[in-house]
């Protein structure tokens, strides 16, 4: 088990090769057109390993300053050669993109599990090739961008559409996946034939840098991909830019409501991912291995730190006793560890701040009378390791109105609760601000498709936990947000459309 000291990518014992050292050595300067400037007044901040607390390294953190350049560059871009390009070169160009992130699938896989804490095979096989996976969806969309001749009553009137990119984007986006979530925005705004102007989340900055660099490096104009790394402070000054047209946002139900209000007086357009606090209800005909597989599989995934976590779990009264034994010993069984280490199956919380909030979540389960099955601390080895560890933790509530039952906690909590009838589950699984993802696990078809649709949710699982694919459109109802990523519904979130009238 690594027990890290001082600068962690000086530690032995993680796994870091060559290219990944060479970029985590630095500089990490903003990317704004085709020059790598510090921030106008020189700040920087720190990213931290959260398997140590240690820093990584010191980034650039833009200000207002900074965030006017950006914008600027973004807009030159948008009106100079990006609009010149054929949609066909635009689709090739983030053709390219996805096979460099595949050429450097290792090196960016390493970095984001050294930024983030997650184990470097989730973050190969999820964030890196899914990265890759919604390039590579985009890529063949330019070229299918169409409007439309309409049939208008009014004679000798040739009327048609056109649809057009929306135009300069600010692209805000969480700690939790980091490169994963910067690829769900990059790759519809390009294929719009939109301007970027990316922010990461101050936790995890790095895999974004890179990014925008691979994207120079397989020739995108200058000004099409620029990052800025910063803060809340630096996002809300993109929020506010007059110039920017769209707004991309994913994170917290509060910032979101934030940016929905400032974004809705502006009349800018916007699509909001946010929070969730997602149903999984068994029932009593289901396959219960592969629900009890699936249901740890939906909470623990990413150490309970997505936004479609199955974090609320209802199970017939009668096989109560047995699911629950059963996750907590498969909880019970879950090796925690730095996210370099290969045999690491959970890693830490992605910071001090996050922890504390899940552990105060904790705390007021207990105080509110839930039933702690297991958790939260971690083993003795992970003592003195400096990283913001929590254990898979489970609690059983009767009741629906407990805070751990109502609000998001983004961590590895689970909260089991038993039921009786379908009806009855439905009632309470929608009872709930969210409608992220719902989940349902049955062989029977009728009870599945029945709940399907009774399910206030942008995504239902049957039989499965977080299915995903850029085809596939996600988001939320209600509080989770609005508008939807992926497939046409995503595209089209990059496009308006134009009406031409023309007499003949
Ligand atoms: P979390 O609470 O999970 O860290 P946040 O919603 O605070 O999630 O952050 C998600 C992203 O939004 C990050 O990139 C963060 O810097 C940015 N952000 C935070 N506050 C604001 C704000 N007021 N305006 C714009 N962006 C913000």
């Amino acid at each position: 088990m690594t027990t890290a000291t001082g600068n962690p990518t000086q530690n032995p014992d993680y796994a870091l090769d060559g290219p990944a050292r060479e970029f985590l050595a630095g500089p990490h300067r903003l990317l704004i057109g085709a020059e790598r400037p510090e921030a106008l007044d020189g700040r920087t901040f720190a990213t931290l390993d959260p398997a140590s607390g240690q820093e990584i390294a010191q980034v650039a953190h833009a200000g207002p300053e900074d965030v006017e350049r950006a914008v600027a560059a973004a807009r030159a871009a948008f009106e100079g050669p990006w609009a010149a390009l054929p949609a066909s070169a635009r689709g090739r160009l983030i053709g390219d993109l996805a096979d460099a992130v595949d050429a450097h699938a290792e090196e960016l896989a390493q970095i984001e599990s050294l930024d983030n804490g997650k184990p470097v095979k989730l973050a190969q096989y999820v964030d890196v090739l899914g990265t890759a996976g919604h390039l590579r969806y985009f890529a063949g969309w330019p070229t299918k961008i169409e409007g439309n001749v309409l049939p208008v009553t009014a004679p000798n009137m040739l009327c048609y559409t056109r649809r057009e990119p929306v135009g300069v984007c600010a692209q805000i986006v969480p700690w939790n996946f980091p490169l994963l979530m910067a690829a769900w925005k990059i790759a519809p705004a390009l294929a719009a034939g939109c301007t970027i102007v990316l922010k990461p989340a101050e936790q995890t900055p790095l895999s974004a840098l890179r990014l925008g660099e691979l994207a120079l490096e397989v020739g995108f104009p200058p000004g099409v991909l620029n990052v800025l790394t910063g803060d809340g402070a630096t996002g809300a000054a993109l929020v506010d830019h007059p110039d920017v047209d769209k707004i991309a946002f994913t994170g917290s139900t509060a910032v979101g409501r934030e940016i929905g209000a400032k974004a809705g007086h502006a009349l800018k357009r916007m699509t909001l991912e946010l929070g969730g606090k997602s149903p999984n209800v068994i029932l009593p005909d289901a396959d219960i291995e592969a629900a009890i597989k699936g249901s740890y599989q939906a909470i623990y995934f990413n150490s309970g730190q997505a936004c479609n976590a199955g974090s609320r779990l209802f199970v017939p009264a009668d096989r109560y006793d047995e699911v629950i034994g059963a996750l907590a010993e498969r909880a019970a069984a879950t090796r925690l560890g730095p996210g370099l280490d290969t045999a690491t199956q959970l890693g830490p919380l992605i910071s001090a701040e996050q922890r504390e909030r899940v552990m105060g979540y904790i705390d007021s389960g207990r105080a509110e009378g839930a039933e702690l099955v297991v958790g939260p601390h971690p083993p003795a080895v992970l003592a003195d390791s400096g990283g913001y560890f929590v254990a898979p933790t489970l609690f059983s509530v009767t009741s629906d109105d407990l805070r751990i039952a109502r609000e998001e906690i983004f961590g590895p909590v689970l909260v089991a609760s038993p039921y009786d009838t379908l009806e009855e589950v439905a009632k309470r699984a929608n009872d709930t601000d969210y409608g992220l993802a719902a989940g349902v696990w049955t062989k029977d078809l009728s009870s599945a498709h029945r709940l399907a649709g009774m399910l206030r949710a942008g995504s239902v699982y049957i039989n499965n936990w977080g299915g995903a694919d850029p085809a596939a459109p996600f988001g939320g109802f209600k509080a989770s947000g609005l508008g939807r990523e992926h497939g046409h519904d995503g595209l089209d979130a990059y496009l308006e459309t134009k009406t031409v009238w023309t007499a003949l």
